[in-house]
């Protein structure tokens, strides 16, 4: 096992530096990244994760390349334009609600995006479920406007039965992404009739294949998003990609140049909005974290696995 310690470009989700474990098997490397504030008995099923990659143990891929989306921030026209267009991707998933601005801010942004996009560009936003059902609901319409035409909504309010009552008020799709964090949530998703598209992370929902089951089991569109990894953990996310039937979507994928170095020669970046289906080559000599942080990662890895030798009966 190797740690990998990277500093982020900018900021992202409350962290500045990324770390995770990698797992040499018998197949090749394994990512496990689950983020230090996780417990242990969320952090598992990451582990699962790591340890299919690492044993080779993937569905046969039905595509050889994925179409993902670029990124924007909640940051001003000029700059989402200037992000759009040099993302080259045909798919912009845009972010709205961010606390201290306005809908007037989310409006201005869109607008950009589809100027830079043209007009059969797809945009998506993201509110991170920040929006209550009225605000929600309200938005939604004046956003849906300013975008000429959204693609879905992604996680308009926090909690899964908000996401169903605004489902059911508005006609744009809704999109569950952070009301899908454990193996038991898609299904809770499906039921309250929540979404129209189920967004997957193959690290906390334990792998490829148990997404893959997941995907089969819910009967809804997926689409597959990054843990903000290294290109070993983003192959993955291509590989449940690559092997879903349908792929309707462009996927969250494109994450990897939020980091400011990667852990491989050859890093998982889309070319023309696409991530090539492959798996990348990992450089140790760029595995350098420090004692302190190789023992972190020691001692959580022993706690995790006994969090699993606890269950068994
Ligand atoms: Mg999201």
């Amino acid at each position: 096992m190797k740690v990998f310690s990277l500093p982020m470009r900018t900021r992202f989700r409350g962290i500045t530096v990324r770390e995770g474990v990698l797992f040499r098997g018998a197949a090749g490397w394994g990512e496990w990244s689950p983020f230090l504030e996780y417990d242990d008995e969320v952090a598992e099923p990451w582990l699962r994760c790591a340890e299919e990659a690492a044993a080779g143990d993937w569905p046969a891929p039905v595509r050889d390349a994925v179409p993902v989306n670029v990124t924007v921030p909640a940051v001003g026209p000029e700059q989402a334009h200037a992000i759009v267009t040099r993302g080259g991707c045909r798919t912009a998933k845009v972010k709205v609600a961010e606390p201290g601005q306005t809908l007037a801010d989310d409006q201005a942004r869109l607008e950009a995006v589809r100027d830079a996009l043209g007009r059969d560009g797809r945009i998506r936003v993201d509110a991170n479920g920040l929006w209550d059902v009225d605000a929600a609901v309200a938005a939604i319409a004046a956003l849906d406007l300013a975008a000429d035409g959204l693609e879905y909504v992604e996680q308009p309010c926090r909690a899964v039965e908000d996401l169903a009552a605004v489902r059911r008020r508005v006609s744009v799709p809704i999109a569950a992404d952070e009301s899908i964090r454990r193996a038991a949530d898609p299904y809770r998703v499906r039921e309250l009739g929540a979404a129209d598209v189920a967004v997957l992370k193959v690290q906390p929902l334990g792998g490829v294949r148990a997404c893959l089951r997941i995907a089969e089991d819910i009967g809804l569109p997926v689409v597959v998003s990054s843990a903000l990894e290294t290109s070993v953990g983003i192959a993955a996310g291509v590989a449940l990609a690559a092997a879903l039937p349908e792929l309707p979507y462009a996927c969250g994928l494109a994450t990897v140049q939020l980091l400011e170095r990667d852990v491989v020669t050859d890093p998982l970046l889309p070319v023309d909005g696409m991530l090539p289906v492959r798996v990348p080559t990992v450089d140790e000599s760029l595995l350098d974290a420090a004692p302190d942080r190789v023992a972190h990662w020691e001692a959580r890895l022993a706690a995790v696995r006994a969090v699993r030798q606890d269950r068994r009966p």
